[in-house]
Parts: structure tokens; C-alpha cells; sequence
């Protein structure tokens, strides 16, 4: 499960055909009074739809913001730092965006994820020190993925041992890009063709709906093009050349959000991983041995965006104020981000031994870090790593805006 599998198959993806789903859908010309009728205008909302960010309480994307200094992390060329990096700051990070798209699933599709799916992560650090410094640490996904338990009835090995992984996740994966979701789903070498056949058969006998939840949540399949099979070939003649030819790798990527990604964008990811979901459910349902519930979690999506829709033509209506708190918490980060220069936070987060040093927590208290200004910029306080501290996400808004709070040499 290393996760340069999937970055190999994305760059085989050509740029050129990944459609943004920004880009505006033009609406043909017509007069100013049809143009600004409520039906149009829902249209035209309706055809924004990847661009909206869903409204929801405030949540704990506030804190976990991707930037720059998250880019220039894979060009830090010390590997024991970027492994560490990703392991203590990156993948709890990703995991809080995670856990808020597991909530959302249930929230719209009435779904538990992870009745059926557990949290994996890559890279996994499973192994030991010296031979995981090999690896490149070039991304990092964290994915929904089958259970490891004997109850995937509906896959089979080639040996005959009851199934306990299954050869597809969906995640969201951070790279030096940016951000994206990614649908993985590859050749496993001990499972039988006929596991991978009734998830071809699945796309093929529903192309149409699969097709309308890829282009709502922005989510394209990686292409196969061969001899005989244009790049502009339709899904239906890409799954029959696949299950012809047995070549079962079937992956599908989202839009990359490049940093900065900010609570909004994080917000557009989790809408889309929600609105994608429904196929990764219907491939566990397939590896169950039950039938796909795909018009049902449709329906429920349907109604989802409905009222989503309704709620943004009102929101933009009536010029709702900004949230001040919001406004708040946007100072307090810009000053902990403001020219902390390259590498730098990564350095003090490793000086500190990935801990909090006000309360000792790390990510295995499931901890977000941050880098505090110890005199603020506002106060004098200047950007040499000796005026940095890792805090919590906890301990950072106790301090909040209480000026030159030394934590690291108190303790
Ligand atoms: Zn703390």
C-alpha cells in the first residue's frame, strides 16, 4: 500500500483532459429579465455546484489550514524530518478532514463509514526507522478502506483464503501540489479476476449514474488509452477493453486544490468526497456479497444539494454579515503565519520533539501543532527560530493574543 503507487498512476493521467471543476459553465445568451429570473439564476447555482463551499457550523477546519510551508516540506532534503513531519503535523491533519467527511456521510447519507471501513494511512510507518527512510515520503493519503475482518463474501483469493483486504480506498491525498481526493482501486495480485470483473460490471451496468456523481463531485476516471482505444473513448468501451484484456486498475482523481487550502476549499473537498462516496459504498456492498444501494444514497444526496442550493441563493440574497469570530481566528493565524520562512516550522516542531511544549501533547494525543510566535510580530518579536514554539491547537487559543509567552523555556 506504499503511496507512490497511486502518485505513478496519477501522472499517467494526462493534465490536459483533467477538467477543472471551476471553470464556469457557460449559460447561453439571453435577455437581462430571463438572465436574472430566479429559475435562471437556480440554474446557474445549480451548475456552480463543485464551487460552493456548503455551509456548516463551524468546525475544526478552522484550525488545520495547508500552505506553502506544507509545499516546501518535500523539498526539505533531510528524510528523517519529512517522515517525521508527515507523521506528527500532515496526516493528523488530513485525518481531522477525514473524520469531518465521515460525519458528513452520515449527516447527508445516513451512512456510518466505518461500519464497514477503517482509517489507513500512507506513508504507514509500520516498519523500521532505516528501511522507512528509503522511502521517497513524497505525499501522503489518508483513506477509507475495507475492515480487515473474514466478511468480504463477494471477493475471493486465488488461493482460497477468506479476503481481509480489499483492493480499493478513497482518501484524500496532500502532495506537493496540493490537496485531492483520490479513489484507488488496483490489481491485487492474490485476488481473483472475478473480484475485479463485478466492480467493471458495476460501472458498466450504472455508467449513466456513476457518470453524474464523478461530474457533480469533480472526480474523473484515470483513462486507459491503448492501440485501439482513443483517449476520447466513452467509460462503457474503457470497462469492456479492461475486463477483456483482465488490466484491472480503475482509479479515479479529483480537482487538486493547490495551497493554500483554507477551510472553504477543505470544505469543497469534504462536499465532493461526500458526493463521491456512494461508489466506494457500492464497491464495499459488492465485496460484501450485497446489492448496491446507489439510487437510494443518490436520493439522499438529491436532497442534500437541494437545500444546499436554496440555502446559497439566500445567503447570497440577503448579503449575510461575516461571521466575526471568524474574522478573529483568520488575525490570530495570519500573525502565526506571516513570514515563517521555509522549512523553519518544520525545524522547530523537530527541536521541540514534535510535542506541545506547554502540555506535552503530540499526534498520538491526536494534537494539531502549530508554530507560535513567542514575542508576536506585533510586539517586536522577530522570525529567527528562537522566537518560535510548537503549541497545541488547544494550548495556541488558550494563549491566544496574550503577548510574549515563553511556554518552552517556562517549562
Ligand atoms: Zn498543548
Amino acid at each position: 500500500m506504499s503511496s507512490s503507487r497511486f502518485t505513478t498512476a496519477k501522472k499517467s493521467a494526462p493534465e490536459c483532459l483533467r477538467v477543472s471543476p471551476n471553470t464556469p459553465a457557460s449559460l447561453p445568451k439571453t435577455c437581462d429579465a430571463e438572465l436574472y429570473s430566479p429559475r435562471v439564476r437556480r440554474l446557474r447555482r445549480a451548475r456552480g455546484l463543485c464551487t460552493l463551499a456548503f455551509s456548516m457550523a463551524r468546525t475544526a477546519l478552522a484550525d488545520i489550514a495547508f500552505d506553502e510551508q506544507d509545499a516546501n516540506l518535500f523539498l526539505v532534503k533531510d528524510a528523517r524530518l519529512r517522515a517525521d513531519a508527515l507523521k506528527h503535523s500532515i496526516l493528523p491533519r488530513l485525518q481531522v478532514v477525514m473524520n469531518e467527511a465521515i460525519m458528513s456521510i452520515r449527516n447527508v447519507l445516513g451512512v456510518e463509514a466505518l461500519s464497514d471501513s477503517i482509517v489507513s494511512v500512507g506513508p504507514n510507518f509500520r516498519t523500521k526507522r532505516t528501511s522507512e527512510l528509503e522511502h521517497l515520503y513524497d505525499s501522503a493519503l489518508v483513506a477509507l478502506g475495507g475492515q480487515r475482518k473474514d466478511k468480504w463474501p463477494g471477493f475471493s483469493r486465488t488461493d482460497g483464503k477468506p479476503v481481509q483486504i480489499l483492493p480499493f480506498r478513497l482518501g484524500f491525498v496532500l502532495d506537493r501540489f496540493g490537496v485531492s481526493i483520490i479513489l484507488e482501486n488496483r490489481w491485487m495480485r492474490r485476488l481473483t479476476r472475478g473480484c475485479f470483473n463485478s466492480l467493471l460490471k458495476f460501472h458498466l451496468d450504472n455508467e449513466e449514474k456513476i457518470n453524474a456523481l464523478c461530474f457533480a463531485s469533480g472526480m474523473q476516471p484515470a483513462p486507459l488509452v491503448t492501440n485501439s482505444l482513443p483517449y476520447l473513448s466513452t467509460q462503457t468501451d474503457q470497462y469492456r477493453v479492461r475486463l477483456e484484456n483482465g488490466w484491472f486498475d480503475n482509479h479515479f482523481f479529483g480537482h487538486t486544490y493547490h495551497f493554500s487550502v483554507l477551510e472553504p476549499q477543505l470544505q469543497r473537498l469534504i462536499s465532493a468526497y461526500t458526493i463521491f462516496f456512494p461508489i466506494y459504498d457500492s464497491y464495499i456492498r459488492i465485496a460484501k456479497d450485497i446489492p448496491p444501494r446507489l439510487d437510494e444514497l443518490t436520493a439522499k444526496l438529491n436532497a442534500w444539494l437541494q437545500v444546499e442550493i436554496e440555502r446559497k441563493d439566500n445567503d447570497i440574497d440577503e448579503k449575510v454579515a461575516i461571521d466575526p469570530h471568524a474574522i478573529h481566528s483568520a488575525a490570530i493565524s495570519a500573525e502565526q503565519k506571516i513570514r515563517v520562512m521555509p522549512a523553519i516550522r518544520w525545524q522547530v516542531f523537530q527541536r521541540d520533539g514534535w510535542k506541545c511544549v506547554a502540555c506535552g501533547r503530540s499526534s498520538h494525543d491526536d494534537a494539531i501543532l502549530h508554530v507560535d510566535h513567542i514575542l508576536p510580530r506585533s510586539l517586536g518579536g522577530h522570525d529567527g527560530i528562537d522566537n518560535y514554539q510548537t503549541l497545541c491547537n488547544v494550548c495556541n487559543l488558550g494563549k491566544g493574543n496574550r503577548n510574549a509567552t515563553n511556554l518552552r523555556r517556562e517549562g
